[in-house]
């Protein structure tokens, strides 16, 4: 054991080695890797676990893994599940800074960098001191950003093998102070679905437009009336987000052609399965019965791609508990509001009891948030995401002696 790290809290022992998780974060920044492609990334995660005798699974979800730590008793026969993703973005990245991407197109714009660097603190942590009663289960997943590796993980047995009795996350939150944490007992991130329309009608002259039936027109009255499912059909009391992102017809480079088709492409952000199913039904109905109108056809393509975020009120109070009792409870939010943004932690929190909690990065005067091409992770707080979830191993199955 490290000199004196078991009389230590969490967080005062992981910042002894704090110097060593930023450069190790700094280099994961430096060499960011696509969704199911993290070969480097977990390669230095398993043999950092392995270095510490930690017992690792490679290969569930293809590039995740997970480390298992047993504490100085198993009497309880709990096991507690802690979740870090470790993906990157294609993206390239404006940054100047000498950890900054290495590899054009590619950059942890979402701070996985800095989850992966976090866990692997808790597990040096966890594993030096095994101050806990039960197994610590240390996912470290891969393909977050849309490619649902969490169900990647699932599909591959990961509570089959693992069957935690709860499980937790976090993510990096630009928008709040480093040093605090938020978390709400319900929903926390939002349903992300994706649609395409496809609008038929009959290509001709942009002069003769009476010869066409104009897929141009029919998709500027379909996007115009998509904006009133929010408006008129969602109950005022729960929330959705409509929004059409891409508009594809006809050639910039020919003024008076009338295209064959148009296509529309956008996402719809729900909480509740009621609410997104209405939504598909209404943009299906909408887009056949305006296209009709005029003569045409639209074709609606709807795919569900994550489920809402929902945390468990117990795991909730829990993490919201844990975190107060390190950083004070004037730095917890307990009732945080949600964001329309999607997470796919959602699909282990569909199989588990458990909750995902927001870590405060500040930098809100670099006025840079997540996905920008000159966001990096704040450091300062590695020692505040690894101390938590450490605390909440240990005091999720405190060993009584
Ligand atoms: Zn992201
Ligand atoms: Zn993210």
């Amino acid at each position: 054991m490290e000199a004196g790290l078991a009389l230590r809290s969490p967080l005062e022992a992981i910042r002894r080695f704090h110097d060593e998780l930023t450069l190790l974060r700094r280099d994961l920044h430096a060499h960011p890797e696509l969704g199911f492609e993290e070969v480097r990334t977990s390669g230095i995660v398993a043999r950092g676990l392995e270095l510490l005798g930690i017992e690792v699974h490679r290969g569930i979800g293809r590039t995740g893994l997970v480390g298992v730590i047993r504490g100085r008793r198993c009497d309880s026969g709990r096991m507690i599940g802690l979740r870090a993703d470790m993906d990157a973005l294609p993206m390239a990245e404006d940054n100047g800074f000498e950890h900054r991407s290495g590899k054009p197109g590619l950059m942890h714009g979402c701070g996985h960098d800095g989850h992966t660097a976090i866990l692997l603190g808790t597990a040096r942590y966890l594993a030096k001191t095994r101050n806990f009663d039960g197994t610590a289960v240390l996912i470290f997943q891969p393909a977050e950003e849309g490619l649902g590796g969490a169900r990647a993980m699932m599909e591959d047995g990961l509570f089959d093998i693992f069957p935690c009795n709860a499980i937790y996350a976090l993510h990096n939150w630009p928008g709040l102070p480093a040093g605090k944490v938020g978390i709400n007992p319900g929903p926390m991130m939002a349903a992300s679905d994706r649609f395409e329309i496809v609008i038929e009608g009959r290509g001709g002259h942009g002069a003769h437009p009476y010869q066409t039936i104009d897929p141009v027109v029919v998709a500027g009255q379909i996007i115009t009336a998509t904006q009133s499912i929010v408006a008129r059909n969602v109950n005022p009391l729960d929330s959705a987000v409509v929004s059409i992102c891409s508009v594809q017809a006809g050639n910039p480079g020919a003024m008076s052609v009338i295209p064959r088709e148009a296509r529309l492409v956008g996402t719809v952000r729900t909480f509740r399965r009621t609410v997104q199913e209405m939504v598909e039904n209404r943009l299906r109905e909408l887009a056949g019965s305006i296209a009709a109108a005029f003569g045409a056809t639209a074709t609606l393509m709807y795919d569900r791609i994550y489920p809402a975020t929902i945390n468990t009120p117990y795991e909730a109070n829990f993490v919201a508990d844990v975190a107060s009792a390190m950083l004070g409870k004037d730095n917890v939010i307990r009732d945080l509001s949600p964001s329309m943004g999607a997470e796919d932690f959602s699909f282990m929190l569909q199989g588990r009891p458990g909750a995902y909690f927001r870590l405060g990065q500040g930098g809100a005067e670099r006025g840079c948030f997540l996905h920008n091409s000159n966001y990096d992770f704040n450091d300062e707080v590695i020692p505040l995401g690894a101390g938590i979830m450490a605390s909440l191993v240990e005091r999720s199955m405190p060993v009584i002696d």
